[in-house]
């Protein structure tokens, strides 16, 4: 399977630190019953590749790579 940008501020994170980080965001969505995410959904942009946001890439909202 293909999982990561190594332009994605969480994907390049070591892998703990990603999974503390998947945990706790799973965490807050349960927490606010899913309104979290329907609003992170919303209102944010998203990697296509690794569904990460968009704003942790060294990359343009076109998907472009800035370098
Ligand atoms: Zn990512
Ligand atoms: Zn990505």
């Amino acid at each position: 399977m293909s999982s990561g940008c190594r332009d994605c501020g969480t994907c390049t994170k070591p892998g703990l630190a990603r999974m503390i980080q998947t945990w706790a965001v799973g965490f807050m969505h349960l927490c606010t019953a899913g309104i979290s995410w329907v609003v992170k959904r919303g209102t944010m942009r998203h990697c296509p590749q690794c569904k990460h946001l968009l704003g942790g890439h060294q990359r343009r909202v076109d998907g472009s790579f800035v370098d």
